[in-house]
C-alpha cells in the first residue's frame, strides 16, 4: 500500500475535529428530549455539552503538524487556502511542503 506520508496524522487530525464537535452536540440534541429520562436530566446534558466541550477542544488544538512538530495553528496562504503557520504545510497535504520562502529572500 502506497500511503502518504502525513495520511495518518491528518486522519488523527479529522477524528479531532469530528470528537471535538460532534459529543457535545449530541449532548445537546440529546438534552432536547432528556425531560423523559428525569426532570433534571436536560440540565444535566446541557451543562455537560459546554463543560466536555473545552477540555476536548484542547484536545483538538493540541494537534502537532506532522511537518514542522509544532501545534498546528491554521493561517490563510495566498491562495485562499489554509497551511500551518509554522511551515507554511498546505492542510491536508500528502507529503513534504517547501518551507514558507522568507520576505526579502532570493529563490
Ligand atoms: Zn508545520
Amino acid at each position: 500500500m502506497n500511503e502518504s506520508p502525513y495520511a495518518q496524522a491528518w486522519a488523527d487530525y479529522r477524528k479531532r475535529r469530528k470528537i471535538t464537535w460532534l459529543v457535545p452536540a449530541a449532548l445537546l440534541l440529546v438534552s432536547l428530549e432528556a425531560d423523559k429520562l428525569s426532570p433534571q436530566a436536560p440540565l444535566v446534558l446541557f451543562v455537560s455539552s459546554f463543560v466536555l466541550y473545552f477540555p476536548l477542544n484542547r484536545w483538538y488544538e493540541a494537534w502537532r503538524c506532522p511537518q514542522c512538530g509544532r501545534r498546528f495553528v491554521e493561517t490563510r496562504n495566498a491562495a485562499g487556502g489554509s497551511e500551518c503557520a509554522g511551515c507554511g504545510l498546505a492542510k491536508w497535504a500528502a507529503d513534504h511542503t517547501p518551507e514558507r520562502a522568507q520576505p526579502g529572500a532570493t529563490i
